[in-house]
């Protein structure tokens, strides 16, 4: 979410329309599903993966019963399972590990991200199993919380699409209140997010759990600031304390301005009593 990443460089209606040519077992079925399983693919991608405005396919339309539809949509669902000797089993390795990300583009944490997340969850929509269009990769922390739902309380579209969503800007950061040798860290929302888009934002940011992993993570990376400040004093240097820190920031910007190192540096060069005691405050011992 925080960040958009670029699409999957293979087609994802061509990838559809070979699943489908190339079914041997439930051949019926495939011929039958495979016309509006591509025009539900390509509404998919021309709307976003936008749920507000895709129908589920009913499989019992290309089914001659309720068993068999389930039956089907079983079939369906181990196509995202495939044996390595079929065609998109290499597409699919390759979009969980060749994406050279190091952070995640759901929440921002400094991590590779190993698996892939189905924006509208394959349950609900067994046709887009396969589609790589929806098939964004992701850290297992927001996997875990992320859950099956893809719609908030108030019906709305509830998590932003790294394929389509364009967020490159800033969306939140951290305040330092308190004690600042051991801060409490407070989240806020930056003010200029687009309108249309803060409802989502925030049923985003809730629906992963950011907050709370964000907040754990600034705990650990103080410490490092107040290291780098003690060591950067030691060596009579803290008046390159802004200096260091915006390099800092520019190289997490290169991945993301939301990355959680680029909110974290962006937050203290924007603190400047914080700036003023990390140069001339009476730091913690044992650093
Ligand atoms: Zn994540």
């Amino acid at each position: 979410m925080v960040a958009r990443i670029p699409f999957p460089e293979w087609d994802s209606l061509e990838v559809i329309a070979r699943l489908a040519d190339e079914r041997r077992s439930y051949r019926d079925f495939y011929d039958r599903i495979k016309p509006d399983w591509l025009r539900t693919s390509a509404a998919y991608i021309a709307s976003g993966g936008c749920p507000l405005t895709i129908i589920p396919l009913n499989l019992r339309d290309y089914t001659a019963s309720t068993e068999e539809a389930e039956a089907r949509k079983e079939s369906l669902l181990n196509l995202y399972a495939p044996k390595e000797t079929q065609f998109h089993y290499v597409l699919l390795a390759s979009l969980r590990r060749d994406h050279g990300l190091i952070f995640c583009p759901c929440c921002g944490a400094h991590s590779v991200p190993g698996t892939l997340d189905h924006y509208l969850p394959k349950t609900s929509f067994p046709e887009f199993a396969v589609l790589l269009a929806n098939l964004t990769p992701m850290c297992n922390a927001c996997q875990e919380d992320k859950g099956a739902n893809y719609l908030s309380e108030e019906g709305n579209r509830k998590f932003i699409h790294s394929y389509f969503d364009d967020i490159n800007f800033n969306l939140y950061r951290i305040k330092f209140q308190g004690e600042l040798g051991t801060p409490e860290f407070i989240f806020e929302f930056e003010e200029g997010i687009p309108a249309h888009l803060e409802i989502l934002v925030k049923d985003h940011v809730g629906g992963v759990n950011i907050k709370k992993r964000f907040i754990s993570y600034c705990g650990v990376k103080y410490t490092h600031l107040l290291k780098t400040a003690n060591k950067l004093r030691r060596g009579g240097q803290e008046n390159q304390l802004a200096l260091v820190l915006e390099s800092f920031l520019a190289l997490a910007e290169e991945n993301s301005v939301n990355c959680w190192e680029a909110v974290f540096y962006r937050s203290v060069l924007g603190a400047e009593e914080l700036l003023n005691y990390l140069q001339n405050g009476e730091l913690p011992e044992n650093l």
